[in-house]
Formats: C-alpha cells, sequence, structure tokens
C-alpha cells in the first residue's frame, strides 16, 4: 500500500516546466529516492509536496485524502535551504522547533540528548549556532525535523555539505528511522547515495520521471548481460570484441555489457587467458549510476562519476 501518491504534478516557471505531469507512489515502510541531477525537478515536487507551491495541475494524495495545510504539521520537513537561528544556543533550537510541532519539552528531552551524543554534538548543546560548523549546523537542523517523533520524512538533498563520518551517522539514523517503520522521501543527485539507501526511486530527469519502481527489480532488469570487473593489467583488447556491447570505464570498476547473456562465461575466459588480474568479477550487476548514466544521457557523465568516486 502506498503512503504517498503523486499523481500527474505540473510545475511551470515562466517557460521552464520544472516539473512535468509526473506520477509516482511511496510505499508504506519504504525509503523512497528522489533522483536526478541538479535542476531536474526534485526540490520544486518536494515543494509541491509540502504545499508550499501551488502545483499547475495533478494532486497529492496522502494515506488515502488529498494533502492540506494539516499535511506539514505530521511530517518532518528538511528543507533544502537551511535556516535555524544562529543565536540561539543548540538546545534551545531543537526545544523550539519541537514546540512548534505540540511536543513539551519534556516530551523530546532524552530523545534529544540521545541524539545529540549520536551526532557526537552532546558537548555542544550549549553552544550558540553560529559558533558551530556548517556540517554541525546541519545536523542540528536535521535533528528538529526528527524529534517531533513524525512517522513520514522527507528531506532535500539531506547529506549536502556532509563529511564521510557525518553522512555516514546520518545513513545510520535514516536507517534506524525506517526500522521503526517511518517512511522517509529523500532526494539526491548522488546515486551512490541512493544505492545504499533507498528501496523504491523515482528517477527525474528535465521535469519527468524516466524510472520507477523498487531498487531490486529496476536493477535485475537492467543487469541481465552486465558484468561489473575490477581489474589491473590491460583489457584494450575487449574494445571492438565481437561480443562486446560496450564498456564502461569508472576509474575504479568497470562496466562490460556482453550482446548476450551466454557471452559472460566467455569472457571471464578470456580475460584469464589476457593475463588480467581480476580483483573482483560480478556477472548481472550494474550500478544505479550506469543505469542513469543510459538513460539521461552523457552531458554531465564526468561531473557526475566524480562526484560519486568522491563521496
Ligand atoms: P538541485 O539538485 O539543483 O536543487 P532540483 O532537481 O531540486 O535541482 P529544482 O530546484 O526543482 O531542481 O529546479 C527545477 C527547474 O525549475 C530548474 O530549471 C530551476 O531553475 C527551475 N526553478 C525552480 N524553482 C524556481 C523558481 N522559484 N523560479 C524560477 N525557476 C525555478
Amino acid at each position: 500500500m502506498n503512503a504517498l501518491e503523486v499523481h500527474n504534478l505540473r510545475k511551470t516557471f515562466g517557460s521552464i516546466k520544472a516539473v512535468d505531469n509526473i506520477s509516482f507512489g511511496v510505499p508504506e515502510g519504504s525509503v523512497f529516492g528522489l533522483i536526478g541531477r541538479n535542476g531536474a525537478g526534485k526540490t520544486t515536487t518536494i515543494r509541491m509536496i509540502m504545499n508550499i507551491y501551488l502545483p499547475d495541475s495533478g494532486e497529492v494524495i496522502f494515506r488515502g485524502a488529498k494533502i492540506g495545510q494539516d499535511f506539514r504539521d505530521k511530517v518532518g520537513y528538511l528543507p533544502e535551504e537551511r535556516g535555524l537561528y544562529k543565536k540561539l544556543k543548540v538546545m534551545e533550537t531543537l526545544l523550539y522547533f519541537a514546540e512548534l510541532k505540540g511536543k513539551t519539552g519534556k516530551e523530546i528531552e532524552n530523545k534529544a540528548y540521545k541524539y545529540l551524543n549520536k551526532f557526537e554534538l552532546y558537548d555542544r548543546r550549549n553552544s550558540k549556532l553560529e559558533d558551530l560548523s556548517k556540517g554541525n549546523q546541519q545536523k542540528v537542523q536535521f535533528l528538529t525535523t526528527i524529534l517531533h517523533s513524525p512517522d513520514f520524512l522527507i528531506l532535500d538533498e539531506p547529506f549536502a555539505g556532509l563529511d564521510p563520518i557525518n553522512t555516514n551517522l546520518l545513513k545510520e539514523i535514516i536507517l534506524e528511522l525506517k526500522s521503526q517503520g517511518k517512511v522517509i522521501i529523500f532526494s539526491t543527485h548522488l546515486m551512490d547515495f541512493a544505492e545504499k539507501m533507498c528501496d523504491h526511486l523515482a528517477m527525474i530527469d528535465r521535469g519527468k520521471i524516466i524510472l520507477n519502481g523498487s531498487l531490486s527489480e529496476i536493477k535485475s532488469k537492467y543487469a541481465q548481460r552486465n558484468v561489473s570487473l575490477n581489474y589491473s593489467g590491460d583489457i584494450s583488447f575487449l574494445r571492438n570484441h565481437p561480443f562486446v556491447e560496450k564498456i564502461e570505464d569508472y576509474g575504479n570498476s568497470t562496466g562490460i555489457r556482453v550482446k548476450d547473456n551466454s557471452y559472460i562465461q566467455q569472457l571471464l575466459r578470456l580475460l584469464i587467458d589476457n593475463n588480467v588480474t581480476i580483483n573482483k568479477f560480478s556477472a548481472n550487476e550494474i550500478s544505479l549510476h550506469e543505469i542513469f548514466i543510459e538513460l539521461a544521457g552523457k552531458d554531465d557523465t564526468n561531473i557526475l562519476s566524480k562526484e560519486v568516486n568522491n563521496v
């Protein structure tokens, strides 16, 4: 069953079709990735779900009813544009936001301490926001979205600006929230994150949905003739080889697509016969990044793969 359904949403800004007739469903209990490159339409979609932008047409249904003003109180929303009161202290900020959502300080205090500890912020609980690093401010902002215990979370680019350690902490907390049965939508342009985190996704490109469904189904559909290879040596002999359809080099790993499933064994033999050292040979494996490049074209390939490799 779907917790949230988006039906035929459209939003234009002048001549820009930011969101162009998109529909998707977010299943109960899922971590749902809204993914696509910069400017694809993710934030505009989220703002319409949040009732911040009025759609030109279409509707959003939450657990059977059309969303209205009260929807905002039911969800934990991390907006793309971050903004906290810089003069407030960390703990004051957390209490203030919880009260806005109808909770008392007492109700959230223990939980606040627990999460401050997890995020390595407990010692900074009495620091002013302006004295925290950007990443730490972002962690506080994330806490303001979850402390009132919403069972539905919408996180717009939650990992932007976090270092790898904090990224991992945030991932752990998101997965912990999922295990408590919460529904989580998050947007990202980093396919690598989406692949690790979400079980369902909608991929947006130029305002349109180009892929939608469960991650495992999507991957098995696209993977059938694919091999993911980590190697050292020379594989240039594979270029223009009769049974190779294409090769994509991603630096650390290489994606090879053969023309038919049955060639996969021959590919392995060929690599060994040519003295290639194989560190990993994984048949029927394809990354979300490769699927994205295949569907959304090559315009931004270099930028995207660099960002993915850097995280
Ligand atoms: P990013 O990852 O860069 O935030 P995004 O996928 O969230 O990208 P949106 O912010 O939804 O993309 O933008 C979609 C398109 O709509 C872009 O071309 C953007 O310039 C345009 N757009 C978004 N908001 C407005 C606005 N308020 N006025 C005019 N154009 C807008």
